[in-house]
């Protein structure tokens, strides 16, 4: 039998986020169940919410930087105890078996990945409803587990924006003599920033924002450019080797092409809903790549969560209660956050 339990949706884009009831599936064999303990909020949960690429699933529950307890799990769970801190991301199940997967990367899953929130849910049905809810149900092979965080509600922005910049730090070659741009400071960027940071590389940044050049500094940026100044901008031409493109909304990545070193590249891991105009000089010369990346496996998402407790890495969270969640939203719409939100989704009764 499933199991009602409260969480916070909503059934069209002119109707504000509020309390819903949702059904968990039955523990299966291989399942775990979590308590959710805080959830972060993610741009990528507004672009969802507003339809931005019309292919948004109603109700939707939102939500996939979740932390929680395990309260429960299936005969044959291996992995996982009740009691024990646990976390889900962006990835909740997968065929198991082809290419992809056996090589842990399972979002590109042949037969189609399945994610935490507004992805056709193949075991119950319907679609799946994500972390913006009392508890979350899904396969071991899904669930990471949580390093004891010294503040676990801040370490929940990892499991999306984490492990979404790191994958490309890492594939792209972060570290010791690596001159990395990181472009927007929000969610992702200031993460970007700090694992950078810890893989050796020298960091500089990219900001719209007045108020973030001194501030990208305390977060740990070698550098930080205010994108306006066009003075500024010109003293980084051809200096970088990538650069990773937070940026949420239409932007011109020419500007950025230009900065790249001899087969740099710009990583673009933001998602603008309209389509960017690439300029063939920006590539062809000094054979530049533009190029991109999407989340990261769930190795790849343990090996991050490990190696962000190793060195201390957290958000910097702004921690609310579930009913402020609507004021959130549209405070991250306007770029109004230092630098995410996270839910303590205590404040959400059953
Ligand atoms: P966020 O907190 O809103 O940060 C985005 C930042 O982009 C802003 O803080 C701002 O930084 C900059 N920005 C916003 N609008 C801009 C504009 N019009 N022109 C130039 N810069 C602008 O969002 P987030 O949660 O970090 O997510 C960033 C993007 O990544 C979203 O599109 C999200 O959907 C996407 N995403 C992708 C993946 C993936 O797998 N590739 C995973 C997660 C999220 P400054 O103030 O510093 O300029
Ligand atoms: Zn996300």
């Amino acid at each position: 039998m499933s199991t009602t339990v409260k969480a916070y949706g909503t059934e069209a884009v002119d109707v504000a986020l509020h309390e819903i009831d949702i059904q968990r599936r039955a523990l299966q064999a291989h399942d775990v169940e979590m308590e959710i303990l805080y959830c972060g909020i993610c741009h990528s949960d507004l672009h969802q919410i507003k339809n931005d690429f019309g292919g948004t699933k109603w109700p939707i529950v939102p939500g996939h930087e979740i932390v929680g307890r395990v309260t429960a799990v299936g005969d044959h769970v291996k992995n996982f105890r009740v009691g024990e801190l646990a976390a889900v991301g962006c990835i909740v199940d997968s065929c198991g078996h082809c290419e992809y997967c056996n090589d842990g990367i399972e979002q590109f899953c042949e037969e189609g990945v399945t994610f935490s929130f507004n992805s056709e849910d193949k075991v119950s049905g319907g679609h799946t409803f994500g972390g913006f809810s009392k508890t979350y149900v899904c396969n071991e092979r899904y669930v990471l587990h949580m390093p004891e965080f010294q503040n676990l509600a801040s370490a929940a922005p990892l499991l999306c924006a984490g492990i979404t910049v790191y994958s490309p730090l890492k594939h792209w070659g972060a570290g010791p003599g690596k001159k990395v741009g990181i472009l927007g400071i929000g969610g992702l960027g200031h993460l970007a920033i700090k694992i950078a940071k810890a893989m050796g590389a020298h960091v500089t940044v990219f900001t719209t924002s007045p108020s973030k050049v001194e501030d990208a500094k305390r977060l740990g940026a070698d550098e930080a450019v205010l994108s306006s100044d066009a003075e500024q901008m010109a003293q980084y031409g051809r200096k970088l080797h990538f650069i990773i493109d937070t940026v949420s909304a239409k932007h011109d990545v020419n500007a950025y092409l230009n900065l790249l070193r001899h087969d740099g590249a710009v990583v673009l891991v933001g998602l603008p809903p309209e389509p960017l105009e690439v300029q063939a000089f920006g590539v062809i010369v000094g054979n530049r790549s533009f190029a991109g990346s999407n989340i990261g496996g769930i190795p790849e998402t343990q090996e991050m969560l490990d190696f962000c407790f190793k060195h201390n890495i957290v958000s910097e969270s702004e921690i609310i209660d579930i009913q402020y969640v609507n004021e959130a939203f549209e405070r991250l719409e306007k770029g109004n956050v230092k630098y995410r939100f996270v839910i303590d989704m205590a404040s959400l009764q059953n």
